[in-house]
């Protein structure tokens, strides 16, 4: 009887032992993960600046038919170098997963991140998460369609179903769409445009009045028409994508200025 007691106690004192263990291996998941689960524009100045942190990983999460061109990446890693302070460099990780079942509420593509993203900011290296969504946005109707959204810090989706559709597919119009929605929402987690009411231009000079958190001028990468698009505007702007060679870049007079004011160049 004794024996079966301490047995017994035994027992309970394990799976208290377990337990708390348990308890503190989820304490310090959301404590490593607490960096990365901020308001949008709130790590502008981290992600562009050397204070904080001496080099960025960038994490690309995808399923095999959604990766982006190499193309488009090959010109994300020169957009994200001409614009941070990173001494340590910039790198690039690729994440394969399967494929998710879209549509998509941002909800839904939270709970992705919490289930796919491996890589988190530590020490002196920041992280940014990019999904290719296998999916549209679930928000989408018969005329209107989401290309991607900047949903925190340093969180972003691009519905790459949606852009593959969009540009049938054709390669270098996939690879205009890709990068110039990628670029774009990289401008929000940048914190532009005034997303945390900090911009440094007095008045309504730089933020769109009828269209807040984008840009005024109009062939800036952070003009609103980069993020959501009607189908019936879409032909249009890739025609403007090619026309212009480039993609689309911010504006010098107040985007890069905004940028350089915390810390970009
Ligand atoms: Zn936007
Ligand atoms: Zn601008």
């Amino acid at each position: 009887m004794i024996c079966f007691i301490k047995k017994f106690a035994f027992i309970i004192l394990m799976a208290l032992v377990i337990f708390s263990c348990k308890e503190d291996q989820d304490n310090q998941i959301q404590q490593s993960r607490a960096e990365n689960r901020k308001a949008l524009g709130s790590s502008a100045e981290d992600l562009l600046s050397d204070d904080s942190y001496k080099s960025m990983t960038v994490e690309m999460v995808f399923s095999p038919a959604y990766r982006p061109t190499q193309q488009t990446l090959d010109a994300f890693m020169t957009f994200i170098n001409a614009r941070v302070n990173k001494p340590d460099g910039v790198s690039f990780i690729e994440t394969i997963i399967s494929d998710q079942n879209g549509p998509f509420s941002i909800s839904q593509i939270r709970n992705i991140e919490n289930e796919q993203r491996t890589i988190y900011t530590q020490q002196q290296d920041i992280a940014v998460y990019v999904y290719f969504a296998s999916g549209n946005a679930n928000s989408d109707t018969s005329t209107t369609v989401t290309l991607g959204t900047a949903y925190q810090n340093t969180s972003i989706v691009i519905y790459e179903k949606t852009l593959q559709e969009v540009t049938n597919n054709i390669q270098d119009d996939l690879t205009r769409l890709e990068a110039t929605t990628l670029h774009h929402e990289f401008g929000h987690i940048f914190g532009l445009v005034n997303i945390q009411n900090d911009d440094i231009h007095p008045g309504n000079k730089h933020e769109d009045p009828d269209h807040l958190k984008h840009c005024i001028i109009e062939d800036c990468l952070m003009y609103f028409e980069a993020q959501s698009v009607t189908k019936d505007n879409l032909k249009g702007q890739m025609q403007r994508l090619k026309a212009l060679q480039n993609i689309p870049n911010f504006d010098p007079d107040f985007c890069i200025q905004d940028l350089q004011a915390k810390g970009g160049n």
